[in-house]
């Protein structure tokens, strides 16, 4: 078995009839977090029978291994050999479906968390192109799950609520509401935060503004189930400078919530993360 291959599983050959890659269809697939072992059966499945991989940069190599030659991979990523625009992305998908490909277009975690599928998928829709979508492994999910850390539990959260760290405070037209962020955080609700290694500090701020108080438990999951990952605990108090002592960097996912004691208490126990 060669690294990257789930176990138990084969080349193409081994994708039974009615679950190949249709001709003249896309799929919009979610790859999971990182790790090939979190891709669904019918990503990889859909990803051995394609005519061609449409992919973003935010990909471990080991998912894209081991794929049969008949599968074109193009890295369609903003830090890609090509920074392709959206809008390229989009007629692409819709030319390489019309000359009759089944085409995957493969994205980080699910294809509808913060990931443009949506977009995507309108513009299928809106030229008569046939597509399906498959759910990946979110690292809404992945990224707390794998560090241990619960997004609900009957004596701590009943909630979670996912938000961009991109919307600070600061930005121009925001559209978040961060007096009701804070006060489901105080009434015992988690917050994950997607993509806000760089504004930290301003959403951080933006809480703390808001009235959560500064003992409120936070964690960074970083690079979850990658080589390197890392995880760093703290409260609001600290844990802007902890992030910045262990130099953490994108991607990663911040997980604030009462729901981090539960971390605390189990995480020495915690089997270590091993990449595949
Ligand atoms: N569609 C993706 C999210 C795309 S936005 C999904 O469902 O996971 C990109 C953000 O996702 C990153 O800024 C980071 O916050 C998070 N992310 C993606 N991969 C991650 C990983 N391996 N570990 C931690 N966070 C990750």
């Amino acid at each position: 078995m060669s690294e990257g291959r789930p176990a138990g599983s084969g080349g193409a050959n081994d994708v039974p009839e009615r679950s190949r890659a249709a001709p003249g269809t896309v799929y919009l697939v979610g790859a999971g977090p990182g790790d090939p072992d979190l891709l669904t059966v019918r990503a990889w499945r859909l990803l051995r029978t394609a005519d061609v991989v449409l992919h973003d940069s935010l990909l471990r190599e080991a998912i894209l291994e081991d794929l049969p030659p008949s599968v074109e991979v193009l890295d369609v990523g903003k830090r890609g050999e090509v920074r392709t625009e959206q809008s390229a992305i989009n007629d692409l998908l819709v030319e390489r479906a019309r000359a009759g490909d089944a085409v995957v277009r493969l994205k980080g975690g699910d294809p509808f968390v913060f990931g443009r599928g949506g977009e995507e998928a309108q513009h299928l829709a809106a030229h008569d192109v046939a597509f399906e979508v498959v759910p990946g492994v979110s690292s809404v999910l992945a990224a707390p799950g794998i560090a241990g850390i619960p997004l609900t539990h009957r004596e701590h959260a009943s909630r979670f609520t996912v938000i961009t760290g991109h919307e600070t405070p600061e930005k121009d037209g925001s559209s978040l509401d961060w007096d009701d962020i804070a006060g489901q955080i105080d009434r015992g609700g988690t917050l994950v935060i997607l993509m806000g290694v760089r504004t930290l500090a301003e959403n951080v701020r933006a809480l703390r503004d808001h009235g959560v108080a500064a003992d409120t438990p936070a964690a960074i999951v970083q690079r979850a189930t990658w080589p390197r990952q890392a995880v760093v605990s703290g409260t609001l108090e600290d844990i802007v400078e902890r992030t910045r002592e262990a130099d953490v960097k994108p991607p990663a996912t911040t997980v604030v919530g009462e729901v981090l004691e539960v971390h605390d208490e189990i995480e020495d126990d915690l089997c270590p993360f091993e990449p595949a």
